[in-house]
């Protein structure tokens, strides 16, 4: 069993340490004997998506999201194909803005999202950010589970049709909206870096497991020791929602 991993823009997008994501994804494959290969995409470079069992791109400044963007454009039907064929993305921050219909900056510049959803993003103002340690409650794949992150974020996502999370503590789509992220089965996109993964290893082997689901009928992940993941966890939890 292997799973194929494309990791994109992996030189502008990679805030608060979101390429540990992929560390964890690669660990916790080998762990179990699952061979991982991890290719990496950047401007100009041809790649075919569809190819992949995992797309994943991490957060972004304003700016690197303004470099990437006509880049990112072009390769619209080749993601759509990997999403016909069922390829998993994982969408951090400026990553998950971009699969939207628009990002507005703080500046007032508004970068066009690939349109794949409703939810478009607008910033309150330059100086008006979600900063911060945030807790959410996910209900997916018949799971419920607490999960934790760390936002960076000026842009407001609103018109989120299916969230991936419950706030708890924290802003996530928006000041005070309650929801966090997006997530239909399929793509996941979300405000947490942090990075979300290691301290989250039921997100990580829900992403395993979905990605896996392309190309293999049967995918049994069996359990790994995460006493120190499942620790660290709970110290957050317990700090964010004291
Ligand atoms: N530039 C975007 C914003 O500020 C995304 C930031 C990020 O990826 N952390 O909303």
């Amino acid at each position: 069993m292997n799973l194929k991993i494309l990791w994109m823009y992996h030189d502008l997008m990679d805030l608060y340490g979101d390429r540990g994501n992929i560390q964890v994804l690669k660990t916790r494959c080998l762990k179990r004997g699952i061979d991982c290969q991890v290719d990496t995409c950047s401007l100009n470079q041809k790649v075919d998506c569809s190819e992949y069992d995992l797309l994943f791109i991490g957060g972004g400044a304003d700016k690197e999201q303004s470099l990437l963007v006509d880049d990112l454009l072009k390769r619209k039907e080749n993601i759509q194909k990997a999403m016909d064929e069922h390829t998993f993305i994982l969408l951090i921050c400026g990553g998950y803005q971009l699969f939207g219909q628009y990002y507005l900056d703080g500046d007032g510049h508004k970068i066009n999202g690939l349109g794949f959803f409703d939810y478009y993003t607008e910033s309150a103002s330059r100086d008006i950010r979600c900063i911060g340690n945030i807790a959410i409650e996910v209900e997916a794949e018949g799971q419920v589970f607490k999960a934790v992150g760390f936002e960076n974020h000026g842009g407001q996502t609103k018109q989120v049709s299916s969230p991936f999370g419950r706030v708890l503590s924290g802003q996530g789509n928006s000041f005070g909206c309650g929801s966090e992220g997006f997530y239909n089965g399929q793509v996941l996109g979300t405000y947490m870096h942090g990075p979300l993964l290691p301290k989250n290893p039921q997100i990580a082997d829900l992403i395993i497991r979905k990605a896996l689901m392309k190309r293999y009928d049967h995918v049994e992940l069996f359990p790994l020791d995460d006493e120190l993941e499942i620790k660290a966890l709970n110290t957050m939890l317990d700090r964010i929602l004291k």
